[in-house]
């Protein structure tokens, strides 16, 4: 191995896994070891020179002998394995949101078991108390303001479990452990349909589909006036590194302070497209807590710096993205795909809803696509050879 330091990122295939892998390749004299449950062939980026363990048999982080494999020799681990998505999805699948919980413990315990130098846990601002986030004029979420504990429901009681999971065993077992809680990151390369995308990816896809259609109007979850922030990618993957060779123990905050409203992100949204929609309110639409927001005086202390991309700036080269993929789609003659991108739908675990697309022989076979998960129904899957 000689002087190679291996890092292993898990949740690889997904939205920031690929770009911090992106990220850690470009050091000199750091191996990755990439591992998610999709097939490659589903990963939203794929780099070659890094060492991928993809799908249900060699990628699924649930199972521990798979966790061991991944954990041997390394020196990092970057947890970021999870069943998850925009409102839609974990106001609908809490079980599923709560299964993550297999893959971060399992994840903890091979990586203590080896020796590994630093654990990294992709927390969430879900983690909050809700009693905290009911005005849209919120004052910023500081680290303290997650207990008494009331998080968000499913998801966020996973997340704040296993952080505290993380510091026990730092504790404990005196595993390196950081923490971080995501707040609301966009950027290309994420989810932008299909009923788990977010709130800026979902408005660039209507403000594209309106356009494409020539039907100027655009549907709006919730009133509008619910408060948010958003973090581009960028400063994620950035902020995930400085933390990671940081001392903070404690959870801390990973967001932009700079606070919108859902009407405003239309706003931004139809200015980079140079368009003005007609808005629909989907009042009864899934739309999480009514006001939320970063408090960056911990971060801005610790690491001497925060998440600094304007709004503006980054939803400009995500709608650039964005219309790339919804084009291409459309060039493929996937008509089919791209109707009804001008709405949002939402999907539920193993029960079908209408129109969402789902497929009842995919239920033990397709694990990643519907949650499932693997080995926990009649037909558990079976590794060749074993
Ligand atoms: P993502 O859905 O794009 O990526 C997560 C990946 O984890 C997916 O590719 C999925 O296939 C994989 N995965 C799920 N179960 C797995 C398993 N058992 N074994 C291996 N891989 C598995 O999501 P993301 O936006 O890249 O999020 C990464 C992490 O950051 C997650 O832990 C998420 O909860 C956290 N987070 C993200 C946000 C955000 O705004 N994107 C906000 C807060 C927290």
């Amino acid at each position: 191995m000689g002087t190679e330091k291996i890092a292993v990122v898990t949740g690889a295939g997904g939205f920031i896994g690929g770009h911090l892998i992106s990220s850690l390749l470009r050091i000199p004299g750091v191996r990755v070891r990439a591992a998610d449950i999709k097939p490659l062939a589903d990963w939203y980026q794929v780099f070659d020179d890094a060492e991928n363990h993809a799908g249900a048999l060699d990628g699924d982080v649930r199972d521990f002998a798979v966790c061991r494999e991944l954990c041997s020799e390394a020196s990092d681990v970057y947890q970021l394995a999870a069943d998850m998505g925009g409102m839609g999805f974990i106001e609908n699948n809490k079980a599923l949101c709560m299964l993550s919980v297999l893959t971060n413990t399992h994840m903890l315990l091979a990586a203590q078991e080896a020796g590994v130098g630093r654990f990294f846990f992709s927390s969430s601002a879900c983690v909050y108390n809700a009693e905290k986030q009911l005005d849209p004029d919120v004052t910023a979420l500081a680290e303290a303001d997650a207990y008494p504990a009331l998080p968000e429901d499913g998801y966020g009681w996973e997340k704040l479990f296993s952080e505290r999971m993380c510091r026990h065993f730092r504790e404990d077992f005196g595993i390196q452990t950081r923490v971080a809680r995501f707040h609301n990151v966009y950027g290309p390369h994420g989810t932008w349909y299909g009923g788990r995308e977010k709130a800026p990816a979902a408005i660039c896809r209507k403000v594209i589909a309106a356009k494409a259609s020539g039907d100027h109007t655009i549907e709006i979850w919730g009133d509008g006036h619910q408060t948010r922030s958003f973090m581009f990618i960028d400063d994620c993957v950035l902020g995930i590194r400085k933390l990671m060779d940081s001392t903070v123990l404690e959870p801390i905050n990973l967001g932009s302070s700079e606070m919108v409203t859902i009407n405003q992100l239309v706003d931004i949204a139809e200015d980079v497209a140079g368009i003005k929609l007609e808005r629909r309110y989907k009042l009864d639409a899934p739309r999480g807590v009514a006001g939320r927001n970063s408090d960056n005086t911990k971060i801005k202390r610790h690491l001497g710096w925060e998440p600094s991309t304007s709004l503006r700036d980054g939803i400009a080269a995500t709608y650039r993205w964005i219309e790339q993929e919804f084009h291409a789609l459309g060039a493929q003659g996937s008509n089919a795909a791209i109707q009804g991108m001008g709405t949002s739908s939402f999907s539920h675990g193993a029960k079908a809803i209408p129109g969402d697309g789902f497929l009842a022989e995919s239920r033990f076979l397709d694990t990643w696509r519907q949650g499932i998960p693997a080995g926990y129904g009649s037909h558990p899957p079976v590794r060749a050879g074993g």
